[in-house]
C-alpha cells in the first residue's frame, strides 16, 4: 500500500470561522466537561484459575476482575462516568494455561441491563457471536462460558472499530480513489485526529453538500457498518456514483469520538459528554471543530447543504426524522426516500419516528441551522452483517436517484 497524502488544515484556516452561530433548542442540555475515570490499562494474571486477562488495547473495557470460584471470573464493567445511556459496552482478551471450560461473569453496575450480545474472536478467525446457549442472564450479571487455550480469544460486545481500523479503511479508500480526499480537520480532546472524507468529481464550487456523521457514540458500531456500505456504494464508479459526484459534493466524518471509542467508552466523548446533546452552543472540541469545518466549506465553496445522515446504533432499525419541515431544502425526501427503499430492499418495512428535535441533537442542527434534511439512521444492535449492507447500499442508490432527479429539475 502506497503512502498517502493527507492534508492538515492549519490553525490559521479556522480562525476565520471561530464564531460560528448557534442553534438554540427547546430544551438546553449542559455539555460542559464533566469528570471521566480512566479505566486501569493491564494484563491480569489470575494464578489459581491459571488465567491471563488484558486490556491494554484500543477499544477494550474492563475495570478489573475477582475469582468468584474454581471455574469462574468475575470482569468488572463500568461505564466512563453516570449518569449514562444503559449501554454496557465491554471488550476484553483472555487466555488460559490450558485448555478448559472458564466462566466469566459481567458485572455492570446496578440498573443496566445487558444489551450487546458477546462477541467472540480469534487472532486468526472472523468475529462470531457467542452461542446464545452460552449466556447466563441474572439481572446485572451476565455468565458467559467459554472454551480458552493459551491462543488469546477477544471478547467484545460488538465487532471492534478502533480509530486506528477505521484510518486503515478510509487510507485504502482514498489511495483507491483521487476524487476522495482525506484530510485531518481537527482533535479531539486528547489529541486524536478527526478525519473527513472530501468527494466530488471536477471543481467543487457550487456543488450542493451532504454530509454523513457517525460514531458519537463509540459502542454504535452496526451504525457505522451501515455508514460504509453507504459510502462504498456512491464510490462504486457505477454511472449512477458518476453522474452523483459530477453535480454533488460528499463530506464523510468516521470518526467524530475517536477518544471514547479507543477507551471503549458506553456513549461519552473524553469530555464525559454525549456529544450528541451539543449541537447547540459546540462547548466539546469534537462538536465544534466539525461545526467549524462544514460551515467554512458552505461560505466557501458557495454551497448549499441539502442532506445531512448520522448513523447510529439502537434496538432496531430506525430513521429518526424531524416531523417540522420548515425550511427545507427538500420537503419530500424522506417520504420518497423512505417508499425506494420499502420497494428495493426484500423483505423491509421501512420503520420511520418522526419527532421535532427538542433536545440539540445533529438532525435538529442540519434543519434549524441550515434548512438541511436531518436524519438519524439507526441500525439494530442484532441486525445480520449482510443485512447491513443491502440496507446500507440501497439506501445510498436511492438516495442518489432522488437528488440526481432533483438536480435535473432545476
Ligand atoms: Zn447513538
Amino acid at each position: 500500500m502506497r503512502t498517502l497524502p493527507i492534508f492538515f488544515f492549519s490553525a490559521g484556516f479556522l480562525i476565520s470561522c471561530s464564531s460560528v452561530r448557534t442553534v438554540d433548542f427547546e430544551t438546553p442540555v449542559d455539555t460542559s466537561d464533566k469528570q471521566i475515570t480512566f479505566q486501569e490499562r493491564q494484563v491480569y494474571f489470575q494464578e489459581d484459575l491459571g488465567l491471563v486477562v488484558d486490556n491494554t488495547f484500543d477499544g477494550a473495557r474492563l475495570n478489573g476482575i475477582e475469582k468468584l470460584n474454581d471455574s469462574t471470573i468475575k470482569a468488572i464493567i463500568r461505564p466512563e462516568n453516570e449518569p449514562i445511556n444503559s449501554s454496557p459496552y465491554y471488550a476484553f482478551k483472555i487466555a488460559s494455561n490450558t485448555p478448559k471450560k472458564v466462566y466469566v461473569s459481567l458485572e455492570y453496575p446496578k440498573g443496566h441491563a445487558h444489551r450487546y450480545v458477546p462477541k467472540v474472536k480469534k487472532p486468526t478467525e472472523e468475529w462470531e457471536a457467542l452461542d446464545p446457549s452460552k449466556t447466563f442472564i441474572m439481572d446485572s450479571l451476565v455468565t458467559l462460558e467459554l472454551l480458552l487455550d493459551k491462543e488469546p480469544t477477544l471478547i467484545a460486545a460488538q465487532e471492534l472499530q478502533t480509530s486506528e481500523q477505521v484510518k486503515e479503511w478510509y487510507h485504502d479508500l482514498s489511495s483507491d480513489k483521487g476524487y476522495v480526499r482525506a484530510y485531518i480537520y481537527g482533535t479531539s480532546k486528547m489529541g486524536r485526529e478527526l478525519p473527513v472524507l472530501d468527494i466530488y468529481h471536477g471543481g467543487k464550487a457550487n456543488k450542493p453538500i451532504i454530509v454523513l456523521l457517525t460514531r458519537q457514540h463509540p459502542p454504535e458500531v452496526t451504525g457505522f457498518f451501515a455508514f460504509k456500505a453507504f459510502l462504498e456504494t456512491v464510490l462504486d464508479d457505477s454511472e449512477l456514483s458518476k453522474a452523483f459526484l459530477d453535480t454533488h459534493r460528499i463530506l464523510a466524518f468516521p470518526m467524530l469520538n475517536p477518544d471514547g471509542v479507543d477507551l471503549g467508552h458506553w456513549r461519552h466523548n473524553a469530555g464525559g459528554v454525549d456529544t450528541n446533546r451539543d449541537w447547540s452552543k459546540y462547548r466539546q472540541p469534537e462538536i465544534r471543530q466539525t461545526v467549524e469545518f462544514i460551515e467554512e466549506q458552505l461560505k466557501n465553496d458557495g454551497a448549499r447543504l441539502l442532506l445531512g445522515l448520522d448513523f447510529h446504533s439502537t434496538y432496531k432499525d430506525v430513521f429518526y426524522t424531524n416531523t417540522s419541515q420548515e425550511g427545507s431544502a427538500l420537503p419530500h425526501f424522506e417520504k420518497d426516500w423512505f417508499s425506494a427503499l420499502g420497494e428495493n430492499i426484500p423483505d423491509y418495512k421501512v420503520n420511520e419516528s418522526s419527532g421535532n428535535s427538542t433536545k440539540p441533537v445533529s438532525k435538529g442542527w442540519f434543519l434549524k441551522r441550515h434548512g438541511a434534511v436531518g436524519i438519524t439512521y439507526e441500525i439494530g444492535d442484532n441486525t445480520p452483517r449482510d443485512r447491513i449492507r443491502t440496507i446500507g447500499r440501497v439506501s445510498a442508490q436511492e438516495m442518489m436517484k432522488i437528488l440526481r432527479s432533483n438536480t435535473n429539475l432545476n
